[in-house]
């Protein structure tokens, strides 16, 4: 018997199968119970119950990080806590474990203000942030979890803590994701920008192109963050013209200094190539979407990527040959700046100087010999690390323990003998516990 004011759903019932549907479609938990949590109480009485049937609990805001395909469990959605409240005086906001940067976005620009968000603003900010969460302004501010001043959370005992810097918890959610419970909301500061001066430039794919986007990226300031995609575009109506049916190097440039600044740094690069098509211009935060262009609808992916300290054009060009089985979207953000500052959190391998992913949009293929393919393909790559942020898919326990330096991961693995002595947050992106 569990008792919540949100409803509560088992195999079979109405409701169940829309209550864990989400972004990612290569899969999907089939959990014994989903609890539509209303709030922390609903959260509270999901874990005890949980805990006392000894059942593992996964988490579930919108889907777009699916990290468990299992059967059983207990699957705490989210989505109902969709709150966000900002405080424009503290430079904050308390953003509820549902929530997607859509909303935090739109919040704070209302006082000048943004949140370190991502690429997609459909992605939930929490799940995001538990994971690092790697942002259009990371270079000049780091990871998003540097931000957090503050969590709600629900631990493996069932019991709701706030949980502060300092706190022996505090620094191990930010980089062991959902392994030590069930957030249920942030406190995280807000940084003052309203317009960013970005967008992308499309030049033919090619290894050269790579090269000069890539030597263009050791002279760059901090406040310009950018990134490619090397992606071979449908010969459909729907693309633009200039990029129809071609493999195309999209670079996606997020600068938050003045415009004519920007002008000026992206002047070599400009210059480096045929463009294809360019939409830099200055743009409100709130658009910030339309940098990267990522896919706002839900899709089967599968995708893994590797941290790296320095960039082979020729091997990303190669990862992305479009003739290739699997063919792999191959996508390069430039990291350094304030991501490689010393920090409390335990988010690994902050010195790396690109991430490097890949992803593979299924279109009926299998997801699990994808998902080996882009393991090959990752090793070839001689990366320093994972960033399970980029995991699009269940991740194998090599996936996990690379993410981390060893001390780091030793670190994790104990905290996790502490809290959570059973495993029973084991459904994501799992730490077993030490011993
Ligand atoms: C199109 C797209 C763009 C992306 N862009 C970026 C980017 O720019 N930068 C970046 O860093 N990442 C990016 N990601 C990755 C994304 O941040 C992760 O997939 C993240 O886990 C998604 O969180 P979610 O809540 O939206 O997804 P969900 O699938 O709902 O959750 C993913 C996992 O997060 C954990 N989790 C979520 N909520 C909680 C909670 N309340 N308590 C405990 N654990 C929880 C759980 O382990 C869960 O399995 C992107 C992903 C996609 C698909």
């Amino acid at each position: 018997m569990i008792r919540t004011r949100g409803p509560v759903f088992r195999p079979g019932e109405a409701g169940y199968d829309a209550e864990r549907d989400g972004f990612q479609q290569a899969g999907r938990h089939r959990p014994d119970l989903v609890v539509a949590a209303a709030g922390a109480d609903d959260v509270r009485a999901a874990v005890e119950y949980a805990a006392a049937r000894d059942l593992p609990v996964a988490v579930q805001a919108t889907g777009h990080g699916l990290a468990v395909t299992a059967e059983g469990g207990v699957l705490v959605a989210t989505r109902a806590m969709a709150d966000v409240r900002v405080d424009p005086g503290a430079r904050t906001a308390w953003v509820a474990a549902g929530a997607r940067w859509q909303r935090v976005i739109e919040e704070a620009a209302r006082h000048g203000l943004a949140p370190l968000s991502g690429s997609s603003p459909h992605v939930g900010a929490v799940g995001y942030t538990l994971g690092g969460g790697l942002g259009l302004l990371a270079r000049r501010y780091g990871y998003a979890a540097d931000h957090v001043r503050a969590f709600e959370i629900v631990t493996a005992d069932a019991r709701v803590r706030r949980l502060v810097p300092g706190d022996e918890l505090f620094g191990a959610l930010l980089g062991g994701g959902g392994n030590f419970g069930v957030v249920t909301g942030m406190e995280i500061a807000l940084v003052p920008v309203t317009r960013l001066y970005g967008g992308g430039l499309y030049f033919p794919a090619s290894a050269e192109a790579v090269a000069a986007w890539r030597d263009w990226t050791r002279a760059v300031p901090d406040e310009l963050t950018s990134a490619i995609g090397l992606i071979p575009f449908p010969d459909v109506p729907a693309v633009p013209e200039p990029l129809r049916g071609r493999h195309v190097l999209h670079v996606r440039v997020a600068f938050s200094g003045d415009a004519a600044a920007g002008e000026r740094l992206v002047a070599p690069l400009r210059a480096a190539g045929p463009l294809l098509r360019d939409t830099l211009r200055e743009l409100p935060y709130t658009e910030s979407a339309s940098i990267s262009d990522d896919p706002p609808f839900a899709h089967a992916y599968a995708g893994t990527g590797v941290l790296l300290d320095d960039l082979d054009p020729a091997a990303a060009f190669e990862a992305a040959d479009p003739e290739a089985e699997p063919p792999c979207i191959v996508q390069v953000r430039h990291l350094g700046g304030a991501l490689a500052a010393p920090s409390p959190t335990l988010v690994g391998h902050r010195r790396a100087r690109y991430a490097l992913h890949v992803v593979t949009p299924l279109d009926g293929r299998d997801p699990a010999a994808v998902r080996a393919a882009h393991r090959s393909l990752a090793g070839t790559l001689k990366g320093s690390g994972t960033f399970l942020n980029f995991q699009y898919g269940p991740a194998t326990a090599e996936q996990v323990r690379a993410a981390y330096e060893p001390d780091v991961y030793a670190e994790l693995a104990r905290l996790k003998a502490v809290h959570d002595p059973g495993n029973l947050f084991r459904f994501n992106h799992n730490i077993p516990p030490a011993g």
